[in-house]
């Protein structure tokens, strides 16, 4: 295969950036940390018993009691394969304390380079929104359906929201937020468990059931900013959107 086609089968495959200077193959063994020959040890006792299997995302989720000991428990998660792929593990930004939360679909390059959420051209746009409306990243916990990024910014898998899903409801649920707001299709779907497009979703308060929640969250599906990005029309249905959080949450306040 010449240059060109090994060139061109990267990028469709989703590779659009080098991390290193070198490629990395990464099935291959790690190499023994003492090159020159050692003496044979002797022969190993019986075999160890094989690692006990990697516990469920379900579990080591709920075993977190507070954000910080999720976010740990999402870093020595296995189960999926983005956190291979991915730079840096993407949890959350803003105030932990915050009744609003705000849900993504998944990091971006410049969020993977920063290790925090809607920090690239969508989370600019984002930011600008919110300002619009009073807000900033103090009153607000902002997260992602999925932690890492998928490679080359493709949509995740349905397997891999699968995998991440136990870790975002458990954060909510430790969070407690009183409104929350559910960004792009992929969140809307997913955390509201619904098969409707975002279209007929969006700026309609609906109640989110989170586990571990007695109470249902009082949730608001919006258009992504990146759609926002490639779609000016739609900016008229965010500021409608928009709007109407900035009145629930006025309203809350009273
Ligand atoms: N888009 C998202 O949904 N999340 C991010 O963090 C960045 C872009």
């Amino acid at each position: 295969m010449d240059a060109w086609a090994a060139l061109k089968l990267q990028m469709d495959y989703g590779v659009d950036e080098a991390l290193d200077d070198l490629p990395v193959v990464r099935l291959r063994p790690p190499a023994p940390a003492v090159a020159a020959p050692v003496p044979r040890p002797p022969p190993a006792p019986a075999a160890p018993p094989p690692a006990p299997a990697a516990r469920s995302a379900q579990d080591l989720a709920n075993q977190a009691d507070t954000p910080e000991a999720l976010r740990a428990a999402l870093a020595r998660f296995e189960g999926c394969a983005l956190s291979v792929t991915a730079t840096n593990l993407v949890f959350a930004d803003g105030n932990p304390e915050a009744r609003l939360m705000l849900v993504g679909e998944a990091p971006g390059a410049e969020e993977d380079r920063a290790g925090r959420p809607f920090v690239g051209p969508s989370g600019q746009l984002l930011d600008r929104m919110l300002a619009s409306v009073g807000l900033d990243r103090t009153q607000l916990l902002i997260t992602n359906l999925i932690p890492w990024r998928p490679p080359g910014n493709r949509n995740p898998t349905d397997a891999e929201i699968a995998a991440c899903l136990p870790f975002l409801l458990r954060h909510i649920a430790l969070v407690r937020p009183r409104r929350l707001v559910l960004l792009g299709a992929m969140a809307a779907r997913t955390v509201l468990d619904s098969k409707t497009g975002i279209t007929r979703l969006r700026g309609r308060w609906t109640k989110a059931h989170i586990p571990g929640l007695d109470q249902p969250i009082d949730t608001l599906p919006m258009l992504h900013p990146a759609y926002l990005l490639r779609n000016q029309g739609a900016k008229r249905d965010a500021w409608a959107d928009l709007v109407s959080l900035k009145r629930a949450l006025d309203a809350d306040r009273e």
